[in-house]
């Protein structure tokens, strides 16, 4: 199994990732990329932008759709208008409830998803403290049996006992954590906590010049849904796509970058018209777990996670999470990495019409506060965003199906998969154990790097002009220090795909060896059709 422990050492030591602010003692649930991470995280980045945005146009479409459709891009402010949260439902509904510990002084957040109260964190269950919270006594124990039917292999042996409301065959699930009441002392009151983060609009700073950091990129795209439409020539079904910043005050955050507070999306809205959006809802579902693995995650690792009926907000009709396993979750829990939600017009027609209830089946308006006119506070835009369809001129407003993934949990899964350990022969020619990331050649932050085998006779000459030149095309890195053994463990630990060392043979026959990081072989090439043979191998 994979140690969490390695992986962040590693990710510290080659400079993937540091801790936000260290040197004054670092800040909770913060993250700085470094040198070899930035590559990375653009890399990922730039392959979703590829994949998604520019070159989705060879992809086969779902049947009783149009055979192409586009997809553009949009970059929106992190601070929008605070109207927009409102009509959105963050401003009311993205809560996150929390309780603490009065002796341990720890705290634990309610999963809504999972039914669980969490420690710092996903994935202990306190099942057995719950008469401490009545009020949500009984939700917690239909949920916290629903969530083991879900995962448990013998559902029907899962009983809850209601006295101590301890589950019964704890024993067969290693993801269950039930300390007994006595272990885990009293909790105060559970208390409703609103994760966005508040910021101050100008000088002045009244309440009403209160706004918010985004909680998520998706919101930037509805408001500006009109605006692509009447700008570009996009015609229903198409998609926007965008990549940034979102920030969430998250209670827990731990996990390495997992649950951080200021993180990055990758997100698209895709509209189309209502009777083809189950189509369009399985085929992102398909097409976003394909790049996944596409991109080097095992499918071993991965599953979607399909919501229950009951999970689902009533506007949806069907949410599916991509989970990987890992590495410090229990063996048989994942964690999301993309959730890809069928959210019918419920965000158009919010940003239309004012807030709706989205508990309510009937979607009525919710009991807002009024202002000094008698009117709604929460009212929409009132600008039209419905969509005239210019063949049939029916008009509609689209559904729309969201994949929305993390780019930090994307690169967080794709380094613990990459991290192997392997035997290899030293300089010496000594088996030793070698810790290599088998990063995809697309994700690798350095693509080859190029070495003299020594200091001396013209070989830092060669390398440097084959530096000079292969640089116009990828990301190298060029090393002359140390033996050659100990350059090539470096490269294998940040990922880097390809070395080409100059020798002494280079300077007679212009030829130089490329070294495989997986299967280390090593081939020799013209320096002259280095560059081509390079490019051919990263794919
Ligand atoms: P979770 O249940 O883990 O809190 P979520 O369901 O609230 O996640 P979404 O609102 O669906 O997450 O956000 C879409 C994606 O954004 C997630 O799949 C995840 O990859 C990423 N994401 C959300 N919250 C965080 C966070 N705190 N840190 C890092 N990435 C996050």
């Amino acid at each position: 199994m994979k140690s969490m422990d390695k992986i962040v050492s590693l990710c510290k030591r080659r400079g993937f990732l540091f801790q936000s602010s260290e040197i004054y003692g670092g800040v909770q649930g913060f993250w700085d990329y470094g040198p070899l991470g930035v590559e990375l995280k653009r890399n990922l980045k730039e392959a979703w932008w590829q994949d998604m945005i520019r070159g989705h146009n060879d992809l086969v479409t779902p049947p009783g759709a149009p055979a192409s459709f586009e997809m553009v891009g949009l970059d929106c402010t992190i601070i929008m208008h605070p109207q927009v949260w409102k009509c959105s439902g963050h401003y009311d509904l993205f809560h996150d409830h929390m309780v603490d510990c009065r002796e341990s002084k720890k705290r634990y957040r309610f999963d809504q998803v999972r039914g669980r109260w969490c420690e710092r964190g996903d994935r202990k269950i306190f099942v057995s403290t719950l008469a401490e919270v009545e009020q949500e006594f009984d939700e917690v124990r239909r949920r916290a049996m629903k969530f083991f039917k879900l995962r448990a292999k013998n559902a029907d042996e899962l009983t809850i006992s209601d006295e101590s409301l301890t589950l019964d065959k704890l024993d067969d699930t290693d993801s269950v954590l039930a300390p007994d009441a006595k272990t885990l002392g009293t909790l105060t009151e559970p208390r409703e906590f609103n994760l966005m983060f508040k910021t101050t609009l100008g000088a002045l700073g009244g309440e009403d010049d209160t706004t918010f950091l985004r909680p998520e990129t998706a919101q930037g795209i509805f408001v500006n849904f009109k605006n692509v439409l009447d700008s570009s020539r996009v015609k229903v079904p198409f998609g926007i796509g965008q990549i940034g910043k979102s920030f969430r005050n998250e209670i827990t955050p731990r996990n390495f970058t997992f649950r951080s507070r200021e993180f990055e999306q990758m997100e698209i809205e895709f509209f189309c018209p209502p009777d083809q959006s189950q189509a369009w809802y399985r085929y992102w579902r398909d097409r976003r777990m394909a790049w996944y693995t596409e991109l080097g995650l095992s499918s071993d690792s991965l599953i979607m996670r399909e919501h229950e009926p009951a999970e689902l907000a009533h506007y949806s009709v069907g949410t599916a999470d991509i989970e990987y396993a890992f590495p410090f979750l229990p063996p048989g829990e994942y964690g999301e990495l993309e959730g890809i939600a069928h959210r019918g017009d419920f965000d158009l027609r919010s940003h239309m019409e004012g807030k709706l209830n989205p508990n309510s089946p009937a979607g009525e308006p919710m009991q807002v506060e009024l202002n000094e006119h008698g009117k709604p506070k929460y009212r929409g835009s009132g600008k039209d965003l419905s969509y005239r369809d210019e063949a049939t001129n029916e008009k509609f407003i689209p559904h729309v199906v969201e994949p929305s993934a993390g780019a930090d949990r994307g690169v967080l899964a794709f380094l613990c998969e990459a991290y192997t350990e392997d035997q290899a022969p030293d300089d010496k020619g000594q088996m030793q154990t070698r810790t290599v990331m088998k990063l995809h050649p697309r994700l690798a932050p350095i693509k080859a790097a190029i070495f003299p085998l020594v200091k001396k006779d013209g070989m830092p000459e060669v390398a440097q002009e084959i530096y000079g030149e292969l640089k116009q095309h990828m990301n190298v890195f060029y090393d002359d220090k140390g033996a050659v053994g100990r350059r090539y463990r470096r490269q294998d630990e940040a990922g880097t795909p390809f070395c080409i060392t100059v020798d002494g043979e280079s300077l007679s026959d212009k030829t130089v060896t490329i070294r495989d990081r997986d299967t280390l072989e090593q081939t020799r090439v013209k320096i002259d059709e280095l560059s081509t043979a390079l490019i051919e191998r990263l794919g």
